[in-house]
């Protein structure tokens, strides 16, 4: 008989509530960590519910009929959620993107979007507003959420073979009900569509060229993501990375490209373009060329635990506070305190014992 695996949302540690300093400064969006990286992005997981079980994110092994998901009385509200948001616009962040778990499982998902998309920067543009989903609601809710203030998505997508991206989903689900969905975001006008391959060494590697080829000159942009250690549950081994180089290297054999600046400091894709002006595609090299020197993400857990690095051990409690009626001003030095202190750079240290240690699962912490 084998043991039976406690659920990783259940083991994550309760998370340390953050301590509201006395006397902190206003929140003014000078706010650095240890590093002089500034806080810019802010993704949010909604749920940690999903309907695939992608064999390096949720692998059916541990992510069975036996395990148990968050509660909702758990869950952060929309309103919660909003108020977070407001909060961290105040320091600076600019851009916010809901994941997951499938975002789109969770239920009136376009509300919180519509709430969300009331909220300004600090400067006082419209927040940038995006989510990362599996595509396979989206023929049923691309034009709702662009109603709602959505301004792009990003849909995952790790082959065009029907057989390998049904093994990789691992719940049979069709690719082209996902090609539907990415024209259904497209003709609702959540464009430019940026498709994300996560590339597996002797899994879907063969079908990076293929990938490229189909959506060159369609305006979406495919991005290619190393295989990471996240969590602790996908088996990871360096083994089965290919490196960005690599997959360059492939792609510009077949159709050639040249490099591109990023669009802003801290992007976490490489860009390069088609060397004859159809498009672009970007590569996402965390393992091989780590880019924590210019990481500016923060992640909200779908109960509302706030993380300063996808790797990282254990959150700070948002929620408590949220709960025990602080106030706004409280909450942002709360948060202004953790930022701080901030030193994170798991990326530039991975070996393979870190690699072995145990993580928050990326579908807990959102992704
Ligand atoms: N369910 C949504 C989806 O798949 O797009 C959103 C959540 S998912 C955790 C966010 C992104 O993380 C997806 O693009 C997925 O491919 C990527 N991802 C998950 N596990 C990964 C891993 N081990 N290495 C690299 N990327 C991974
Ligand atoms: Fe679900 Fe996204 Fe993880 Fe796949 S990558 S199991 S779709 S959360
Ligand atoms: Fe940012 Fe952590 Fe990733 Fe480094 S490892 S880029 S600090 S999330």
């Amino acid at each position: 008989m084998t043991a039976r695996v406690i659920p990783i949302a259940r083991q994550a540690p309760a998370g340390a509530v953050p301590r509201i300093p006395r006397d902190a400064a206003p929140a003014d969006g000078t706010l650095a960590d240890t590093r002089g990286r500034r806080l810019h992005d802010l993704r949010i997981s909604v749920t940690d519910r999903c309907n695939f079980r992608c064999t390096y994110c949720m692998p059916k092994s541990v992510f069975d009929k036996d395990y148990t998901f968050l509660p909702h009385g758990e869950l952060l509200s929309f309103e919660e959620i909003t108020r977070v948001a407001r909060i961290f616009a105040r320091h600076g962040v600019e851009k916010l993107r809901l994941t997951g778990g499938e975002p789109l499982l969770r239920k009136n998902v376009e509300d919180l979007v519509a709430m969300l998309a009331g909220l300004s920067t600090r400067g006082g543009a419209p927040m940038d507003l995006t989510l990362t989903t599996n595509g396979s609601l989206l023929p049923r809710k691309a034009r709702a959420l662009k109603a709602a203030g959505l301004k792009r998505v990003t849909v995952s997508l790790d082959s065009l073979d029907d057989a390998v991206f049904r093994a990789m989903n691992d719940v049979d689900f069709p690719v082209a009900r996902v090609l539907e969905g990415i024209d259904a975001a497209a003709a609702a006008g959540l464009a430019p569509v940026k498709i994300n391959m996560v590339v597996k060494k002797g899994v879907n590697d063969g079908d990076v060229v293929a990938m490229a080829r189909r959506f060159k000159g369609s305006g979406h942009i495919v991005r290619f993501i190393e295989f990471m250690d996240v969590g602790s549950s996908n088996g990871w081994r360096m083994d089965d990375v290919v490196p960005s180089a690599e997959i360059v290297r492939r792609i510009d054999a077949a159709l050639p490209l040249v490099e591109a600046e990023p669009n802003y400091s801290g992007e976490v894709a490489e860009r390069w373009r088609y060397a004859d002006g159809s498009g672009e595609i970007g590569v996402i090299s965390s393992v091989t060329q780590a880019f924590c020197a210019t990481c500016t993400r923060a992640r909200l857990s779908t109960e509302g635990k706030l993380f300063t690095c996808l790797f990282a051990q254990s959150g700070h409690d948002l929620r408590a506070l949220l709960r025990a009626g602080h106030d706004d001003d409280e909450i942002a030095a709360a948060v202004g305190l953790v930022w701080s202190e901030r030193a994170d750079r798991y990326s530039e240290i991975r070996t393979a014992a870190t690699a072995r240690s145990r993580k928050i699962e990326m579908s807990y912490i959102g992704g």
